[in-house]
């Protein structure tokens, strides 16, 4: 008898099913952008990280283009051995300055960048100090590296301060000896409630006790900040952190991440970090549309003027509706309905009225928090948003979440 050693997946899954958090991917025909092709259906997309409309911008298709034709379809091999192209090098310089550092270095994403970096620049006699709602890629990252870590409250300075005020009293392992680094870890923009992180505080609080700060941009990089830069350049902190990640995948239009700092980070991270070493570079298209994207970003002023007036009349109209939308000060609206089983029935009645809007359930936020999460573009017109809320409100009064 052939026995199937991986058995234990189908039970699994039924039981994933049997607690309504099975997720099927929803397939999209169409390019990205506020109208798509999902599933045979064309849909206003709430959907996407697409904040400034970039994915799909004629410039950015057309440098892709270029760059093909100049350079191929790929890079054949890790940075450290031949993959290293002239494009490459010109992003980072292009980050660098855009950014107000002294060098930047790209990794294939976002998520590649905190599993790169957190482990490479700490150890054994480090101490990590993390948002407790730091996104997973800052908590693999933590992972991976050999330094004890310990969590403050979300967005709690008092928490913070004692979590430091501790750490330096006492030390490595109650030791008294001190630590070599304390690192500050936190999201610029929290993806699900779409606050955004006191940076001014945790950077003055930080400084007080030696500590450094890093911050992990990828939903404020292109939406905080002048043209984009993030949210160092929000809060007037240019040249107070040490340690910023952005990512090339949502505002950006394409993919890859970037950390961003000192020249010694930069080289430190090409010597050591994992990610780099060991996994091939960008397409050189990738490289050249990211390139692009920088430029679009301060010489098309009004994409980022546009994301904001959507995004305050998009939470101005849901919260007149009556919705329960939180406390976001970002293009992310979530629309908090409480259980999971209503949430999950919206969002299809939604999709069936031809919006697609994601539900957010838990264990992603808590029991009673789920939420349908919205985030308007740039690249949505008035007529879209009006066709959206009008959505909401008819499965809002339908479903009983809002009067009817
Ligand atoms: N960090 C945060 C805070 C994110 O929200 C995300 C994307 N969900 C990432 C990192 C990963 O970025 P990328 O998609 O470029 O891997």
């Amino acid at each position: 008898m052939q026995v199937n050693p991986l058995a234990f997946l189908d039970d699994e899954l039924a039981a994933l099913r049997e607690r309504h958090l099975y997720r099927p991917l929803r397939v999209m025909s169409s390019a990205q952008g506020p109208i798509v092709s999902l599933d045979d259906r064309r849909v206003i997309s709430l959907s996407s990280n697409d904040y400034l409309g970039l994915s799909h911008h004629p410039r950015m298709k057309r440098a892709a283009i270029e760059a093909v034709e100049q350079y191929g379809a790929g890079s054949g091999a890790v940075r450290t051995i031949a993959g290293t192209m002239t494009v490459h090098e010109a992003l980072e310089a292009d980050l660098a300055a855009f950014k107000h550092v002294e060098a930047v270095l790209t990794f294939q994403s976002g998520f590649a960048c905190n599993t790169g970096v957190i482990p490479t620049i700490t150890g054994e006699t480090d101490l990590i100090v993390s948002d407790e709602l730091n996104h997973a890629s800052i908590i693999d990252g933590m992972r991976l590296s050999k330094a004890p870590r310990k969590v403050f409250k979300h967005a709690d300075m008092a928490s913070l301060r004692e979590v430091l005020a501790d750490a330096t009293e006492h030390g490595r392992d109650g030791s008294g000896e001190p630590y070599r680094l304390i690192l500050v870890v936190t999201d610029g923009v929290f993806s699900m409630d779409g606050d955004i992180a006191p940076l001014a505080e945790i950077v003055e609080v930080a400084e007080a006790f030696g500590a450094a700060v890093m911050v992990d941009d990828a939903h404020a990089s292109g939406v905080l900040g002048e043209a984009g830069r993030g949210s160092v350049n929000h809060f007037g902190l240019d040249g107070r952190v040490a340690i910023q990640v952005g990512t090339l995948s949502k505002a950006v239009g394409v993919l890859g991440g970037y950390v961003a700092g000192s020249q010694a980070l930069r080289d430190i991270l090409i010597q050591r970090a994992r990610p780099f070493l060991f996994s091939t570079s960008h397409p050189p298209s990738v490289a050249a549309s990211c390139r692009e994207a920088i430029r679009i970003m301060q010489e098309e002023p009004e994409l980022h003027d546009r994301l904001w007036s959507n995004t305050r009349r998009f939470k101005a109209e849901l919260g007149r509706l009556g919705f329960d939308i939180g406390h976001s000060e970002t293009p992310i609206t979530p629309v908090i309905l409480g259980d999971s089983e209503t949430t999950i029935r919206f969002s299809d009645r939604l999709f069936d009225e031809g919006v697609f809007a994601t539900s957010v359930v838990f264990p992603t936020v808590a029991l009673d928090r789920a939420r349908i999460r919205t985030i308007v573009t740039a690249a949505h017109t008035d007529e879209l948003l009006d066709r959206a809320l009008e959505a909401f409100d008819r499965v809002g009064r339908e479903l009983g979440v809002i009067a009817g």
